[in-house]
């Protein structure tokens, strides 16, 4: 059940870590598995210390390893989006190294804009090839439960969609808005002109999902180099009201949103001018999404959350406020190349509870 206390949210933070499974390539490099993982205890620790060390095991809500969105969504995701229907704020992330499966675990399709060149139409072909993640079937899920439920509620669902590159935020659903500035008023904290499409079905919404990656204005083939360097976040508003309660009416009517989050690469990056800029960039937003979500579950309440030291936390700063649930999912490699990278990614997991 949920907390109504607004001071700790820690039980509403659910970390997960996932270790992708090995490549063809990456089995032939590595003799052996890098992580030793016990889904059970929800451990991983490094499988072959070469020197001794102080790493020791590292422990999360969930821990999991292959090809398996599924058990991924059930463990930590679908109840966020059950308790976003019923009008709590739900934020997912997908955190992690480029190339650890942080938009395999959110998208998933990869595999489709690798063959079918941003086919994204792909997305709800359930059970043809691959597994969807977790925004398809948090899309499904979302509908699903409006169908199911006997309640009276009648809802209304927006959707938006935007990336933030360098700082600067872009709407990816209307390219002419120029100036998608944050705003903090009496309505709370948004973003200005930011295009919300109201969406009727599961179909529609991966419209605009398709829609919206076209606008990254970017090929196929820079695809992965690109979104490496952004986040994007995909926002539904999900607002409901008892039937007959009219609509110009506040009474009974709940609002709430579901945040699905790919963060940008957690990498230190490399040399030239261009690609520092943009790592100082990833790394002040990524250090302060762990700042604030380490404030949120701290047992002491903080006085400052720092919401405000990055786009990507200012823009969630309703979401991520009050009686909210988060879901944290950390993704690495699993090779011992990218060991260190790994083990900063496990940090990070582990700041966030
Ligand atoms: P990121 O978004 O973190 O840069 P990707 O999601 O693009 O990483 O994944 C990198 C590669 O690894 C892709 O080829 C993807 O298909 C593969 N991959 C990632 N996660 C998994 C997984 N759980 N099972 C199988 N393949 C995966
Ligand atoms: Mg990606």
């Amino acid at each position: 059940s949920f907390s109504t206390k607004s001071t700790s949210i820690r039980e509403n933070v659910q970390v997960m870590v996932r270790c992708r499974p090995r490549s063809k390539k990456e089995l032939q490099i590595d003799e052996e598995p890098c992580w030793l993982i016990s889904p059970e205890e929800g451990s991983i620790e490094l499988a072959r210390l070469k020197a001794p060390s102080t790493i020791s095991t590292f422990h999360y809500d969930n821990v999991v390893m292959g090809v398996d969105n599924e058990q991924v969504y059930k463990a930590g995701i679908l109840d966020l989006v059950r308790s976003a229907m019923m009008g709590y704020n739900g934020t997912v992330f997908a955190y992690g190294q480029t190339a650890s499966g942080k938009t395999y675990v959110s998208y998933l399709f990869y595999c489709a804009h690798q063959k079918k060149k941003l086919n994204l139409l792909f997305f709800l072909d359930y059970g043809t090839e691959n597994e969807p993640g977790v925004i398809p079937r948090a899309v499904q899920e979302v509908f699903s439960y409006i169908e199911e439920d006997t309640s009276g509620r009648e809802y209304l669902l927006r959707v938006s969609y935007m990336e933030i590159y360098n700082e600067k935020i872009k709407d990816l659903l209307n390219t002419k808005n120029t100036d998608p500035e944050i705003v903090e008023d009496k309505k709370g904290v948004y973003v200005r002109n930011l295009k919300e499409v109201i969406v009727k079905t599961a179909q529609e919404v991966m419209n605009c999902i398709k829609e919206g990656e076209g606008n990254r204005h970017i090929s196929a083939t820079d695809y992965n180099e690109h979104s490496s360097r952004s986040h994007t976040v995909f926002q539904f508003v999900i607002e409901s009201r008892s039937k007959g309660v009219p609509a110009n009416a506040n009474r009974g009517v709940r609002v709430s949103q579901l945040n699905l989050i790919d963060l940008a690469g957690s990498e230190k990056v490399a040399t030239d001018i261009e690609r520092r800029k943009e790592g100082g960039y990833i790394n002040k937003s990524l250090l302060t999404l762990g700042n604030v979500i380490s404030k949120l579950t701290s047992d002491e309440p903080a006085a400052h959350i720092p919401f405000r030291n990055s786009k990507l936390t200012r823009i969630l700063q309703v979401a991520l406020s009050g009686n909210a649930r988060i879901s944290v999912i950390c993704t690495i490699n699993p090779t011992f190349a990218s060991k260190d990278e790994s083990l900063n990614t496990l940090r990070f997991a582990q700041r966030a509870k």
